[in-house]
């Protein structure tokens, strides 16, 4: 097998050089589990909190040791009873092009007619996330004013649509042009945050949302935070999913100058980690998937070819460089 690992904890962006490919010879499968041939590796946000050394609400990556992440791929061999050779399964030995693990949290992927790989997006955790946040968390309602931003991701693509198809107002949040052009073809006023500060981006939210937020589905913290902030309607509600212009600080970053907002407003505001969710997966499914199979919810992947390619799309989640869900195709 060749697996990457983290030779140190970085500081601010990680440098490129902190992850290094080993390979390895794989012991004989013990009683319980199963090996398995990656085709997909998932690259995500929340992994850069893995990378911190710091125990979050997930154990972080220990330096040497193989790194982990979502991963769709073939069962080749097995020794459990319930999956077997050509199963095509879900788990969390990514980060290498052959996992060998306990079969307990490897799943075979649902039988609905989409591609094998949106388990890792729009029907996998990142979809369950935009779901949750805007259900659960924003409690959100048909006619509501929501904005989402670093909205065309894989998380916020599809929190837009979800709130697009309950018939909200939806405005979205991104950087580049081709975003901006994918979010108005979902119906979405588009927003870029780049070259405003946080009153310029304020204003550029009034203008497309005249009416104010009752939903802010928040992924990007910062100038985006503030700048919500300032078109709360009362009654609003924050759903904090994540703060990706953070992730990278090596000091803690200042708060928003308004958060007084929050009282004028009598808005909430809550975090929310999706795992914690996870009993309402099969509603999500349910409720998601034949959309998806139907072309009625659409999404976007950016691929990297190779398993040498992961640690640069995950460096470019930083950067903007995915529309959609960001992955790793290996070749079989
Ligand atoms: P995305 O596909 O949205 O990729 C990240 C995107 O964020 C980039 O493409 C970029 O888009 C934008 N971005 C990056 N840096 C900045 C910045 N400094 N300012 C503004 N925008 C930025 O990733 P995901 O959909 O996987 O994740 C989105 C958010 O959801 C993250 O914050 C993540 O941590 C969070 N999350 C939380 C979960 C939970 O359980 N709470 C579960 C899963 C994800 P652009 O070009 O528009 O700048």
């Amino acid at each position: 097998t060749r697996f990457y690992t983290l030779t140190d904890y970085p500081k601010g962006l990680p440098k490129r050089d902190l992850f290094k490919l080993t390979t390895q010879t794989l012991p004989e499968l013990a009683e319980g589990e199963v090996r398995i041939r990656n085709r997909w590796l998932s690259v995500d946000p929340y992994m850069r909190g893995r990378m911190s050394g710091i125990r979050t609400y997930v154990e972080p990556f220990e330096i040497g040791k193989p790194m982990e992440g979502g991963a769709i791929g073939e069962v080749i061999a097995s020794r459990d009873a319930r999956l077997k050779e050509g199963d095509i399964v879900n788990h969390m030995g990514g980060w290498r092009d052959i996992a060998q693990l306990p079969a307990e949290g490897v799943t075979p992927l649902p039988d609905i007619d989409v591609p094998e790989q949106a388990y890792l997006g729009v029907l996998g955790m990142p979809g369950m996330t935009a779901w949750t946040g805007l259900n659960v968390i924003a409690e959100c309602k048909p006619g509501d004013n929501v904005l989402v931003s670093a909205a065309s991701g894989a998380v916020g693509s599809l929190a837009v649509q979800l709130a697009r198809a309950k018939g909200c107002h939806v405005v979205g949040i991104a950087g580049a042009a081709h975003k901006l052009a994918w979010l108005e073809s979902l119906g979405v006023e588009p927003v870029s945050y780049r070259n405003r500060d946080a009153d310029e981006l304020g204003d550029a939210i009034h203008l497309a949302s005249p009416n104010g937020i009752d939903v802010y589905f928040e992924n990007v913290g910062g100038d985006c935070l503030e700048a919500a902030l300032s078109q709360l309607n009362e009654g609003a509600r924050i759903a904090v999913c994540g703060m990706i212009d953070s992730y990278n600080a090596e000091q803690p970053t200042p708060g928003p100058r308004n958060l007084v907002q929050l009282v004028m407003r009598k808005a909430k505001m809550q975090g929310f980690i999706v795992t914690d969710h996870w009993d309402h997966y099969p509603e999500f499914l349910k409720e998601v998937a034949p959309q998806v199979a139907e072309g009625k919810l659409t999404y976007k992947e950016t691929v990297k070819e190779g398993l040498e390619s992961t640690p640069d799309a995950f460096l470019a989640l930083f950067e903007g460089g995915n529309i959609g869900k960001m992955l790793v195709k290996l070749s079989p």
